[in-house]
């Protein structure tokens, strides 16, 4: 380890010394999660195990739980595991024998204090992020069955508070974060009205039949980073996209409703944004840079919905803005002012194999790109993921402190950059360079187009001027 990294891990070390308290392993401290614990009785909890195992799931949760040989190969490729000392609880094997072996060894005659913990390790201590079916030999998907413990969880009742908040927003108003109507579409004009004082004529087409595109984002956009989509709207205007956005619910393409194991809601929800689109005739949806949301838009949602396909094709942003370097709708004036690396979010690159092309997209765009190790589909999760960070504040510390691993990994570079395509990244990376005092900051690819690309009306407003 170098002496940037040891300083990295010593920051964590130091965390502590201050008074931080450690993660916890209590279920209880979770609102959520103690108020539906107390709600459960053994019978529920029976009936509940054994009407899931005959009626929802099948061979596949058999095969891999028969196929599992115990060999822990998949131990060293989980960032929980490795950040807390090689503590067998937090490999990816120790997660499943502490749930679905359990389960199944007492035929579902399980106990609250038993449900407790198999919903803290589910929710808190499992990004869903499938590094470790790639160090499987037998390729078993430990993501699934943690995320099936979730889905039992729901059913019982039992999930942390801030997650399923979340879900319930997104239930009521289509949005997660309970964004009105008209709140919606005046968040909209005010970035355009912005934007217009930078670009004369600019437009945030609303509710356009027939355009080319429709731009999706997640709930917290309109809410806290409403600079994403000014930058969005400069990127479409200055590549003569002929785009749209929603006026209506269905705009919203995040998914908390996924990773809280209800999905009956999530196949509402893709439903809702599907129709939106195919409401507008529009020939492609193109989502914001967020990866949870392109794993329920583009992969999870519509299966579960049963459909043969996606009714409209959608693609991320990485894929867009490739598009769009590549085919010279937009072009790069300047580089960036430094050296950058890159994470490469598990969702739309294990889950998507975006990896060499959004290095392209970055590539363009700085004078350096230098590669974290291990890179590409074998990078650490930013342990925000899975839902993680939605858990909320009693489970802050128990996501950082499961990631010094990438707190290390980040050190290692050198460099003062990181790009992370992905909103839950952000979050996660965010918390980990400030827990363990890192000197970086976090942009997204749109930041660096928005900022390097050229923008033929600076040089139009400096004629005037000259
Ligand atoms: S966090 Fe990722 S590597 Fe660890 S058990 Fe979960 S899916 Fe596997
Ligand atoms: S590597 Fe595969 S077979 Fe070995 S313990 Fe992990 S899940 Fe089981």
């Amino acid at each position: 380890m170098n002496a940037t990294a040891t300083s990295a891990t010593s920051g964590a070390a130091g965390a502590k010394a201050g008074g931080v308290p450690g993660p916890s392993r209590d279920p209880s401290i979770d609102e959520g999660l103690a108020l539906g614990l107390s709600r459960l009785t053994p019978e529920r909890t029976e009936k509940t195990i054994r009407d899931f195992l005959s009626g929802e799931v099948g061979a596949r949760l058999s095969t891999y739980l028969d196929t599992c040989v115990h060999c822990g190969l998949c131990a060293e490729a989980c960032h929980y595991y490795l950040s807390h000392d090689n503590d067998p609880s937090y490999s990816p094997v120790g997660k499943v024998s502490q749930t679905w072996w359990e389960i199944m060894k007492r035929g579902g005659r399980v106990d609250p204090q038993f449900i407790g913990q198999a919903a803290r390790i589910a929710y808190t201590e499992c990004n869903l992020c499938r590094r470790c079916s790639m160090y499987c030999p037998f390729g078993i998907d430990i993501a699934y069955l943690v995320g099936l413990i979730r889905r039992l969880c729901f059913k019982l009742g039992v999930t942390p508070k801030y997650l399923q908040d979340t879900a319930n927003s997104h239930s009521a108003t289509l949005n997660q974060m309970w964004v009105r109507e008209d709140e919606w579409i005046d968040s909209l004009q005010w970035q355009e009205d912005e934007a217009r004082d930078e670009v004369p004529g600019l437009r945030i087409p609303l509710e356009k039949e027939g355009a080319e595109i429709m731009y999706s984002v997640i709930g917290p956009e309109p809410k806290f980073r409403t600079q994403l989509i000014y930058q969005a709207a400069v990127i479409m205007h200055a590549a003569g996209v002929d785009w749209t956005m929603p006026a209506t619910p269905g705009w919203d393409n995040s998914d908390m409703a996924m990773y809280s194991g209800d999905y009956e809601l999530m196949g509402r929800l893709k439903r809702a944004h599907f129709e939106t689109a195919r409401r507008l005739k529009v020939k492609r949806i193109v989502m914001g840079e967020c990866g949870h949301a392109f794993r329920s838009v583009h992969d999870v949602g519509n299966r579960w919905l049963g459909w043969r396909d996606r009714p409209t094709p959608v693609i991320h942003a990485v894929q867009f803005y490739h598009e769009l370097l590549s085919s010279g709708r937009i072009s790069i004036a300047k580089k960036y002012d430094e050296a950058v690396t890159f994470h490469d979010p598990c969702n739309i690159v294990r889950g998507m194999g975006l990896h060499e092309m959004g290095r392209e997209v970055a590539r363009a765009l700085v004078p350096d790109l230098v590669e974290m190790h291990p890179n590409r589909e074998h990078n650490y999760c930013c342990c925000a993921g899975g839902g993680v960070i939605n858990c909320g504040p009693p489970f802050r510390n128990t996501r950082v402190e499961g990631n010094r691993i990438k707190a290390e990994q980040l050190a290692a570079t050198g460099v003062k950059t990181v790009i992370a395509p992905c909103h839950n990244c952000h979050g996660g990376l965010e918390d980990i360079i400030h827990h363990y005092k890192l000197d970086m900051k976090i942009k997204f690819l749109g930041d660096l187009i928005y900022e390097c690309m050229d923008k033929p009306w600076e040089e139009q407003d400096a004629g005037e001027t000259a």
